[in-house]
């Protein structure tokens, strides 16, 4: 077993096993689910959507027509979040990126604040023509609504979300 504390052991090794102490201080910082999609890539991207759940036909984007959409691209480039980036970019001072994103949340309140709204107006928004593009009936079979679970084990599990 390596030992963590030797100069040999890998920084990222370490701050995955222990979070720096900055995010264990501030409890008060909740991930909220569309976060925590965006910081995991894992939600309502056409990328994730079509190679990894099989509900898109293809990865590219609904609104500028980008080849794969990606929580990067939602984050950084698509067009649909132009307000949104401008606003969030306003507050935390810097160009978009999932590192800067990163680096802001932990920094400070405000920031955390911030990255979290962007996040949930942004997502809430995809997710609202998402459903609207499942209830079309001449929709790929593909994109038909199912009784997903997911939101609602996450909220169950988090209750004050
Ligand atoms: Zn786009």
């Amino acid at each position: 077993m390596e030992d963590l504390g030797s100069p040999a052991a890998g920084l990222a090794r370490v701050n995955a096993i222990h979070p720096p102490r900055c995010c264990v201080k501030r409890r008060h910082r909740v991930l909220s689910f569309r976060l925590t999609q965006v910081l995991t890539r894992h939600g309502c991207f056409s990328k994730y959507l079509h190679q990894i759940v099989g509900r898109e036909a293809t990865p590219a984007c609904h609104t500028c027509g980008e080849p794969s959409v990606t929580a990067r691209h939602t984050l950084e480039d698509c067009i649909a979040w132009g307000p949104q980036r401008c606003a969030l970019v306003a507050v935390i001072g810097e160009i978009l990126s999932l590192q800067s994103v990163v680096r802001s949340i932990l920094s400070s309140d405000r920031y955390w604040s911030a990255v979290t709204s962007f996040c949930e107006e942004v997502m809430a928004l995809k997710e609202a023509a998402e459903r609207q593009r499942e209830a079309d009936v001449h929709a790929n079979p593909l994109r038909r609504r199912r009784p997903g679970g997911r939101r609602r084990r996450y909220t169950l599990l988090h209750p004050s979300q």
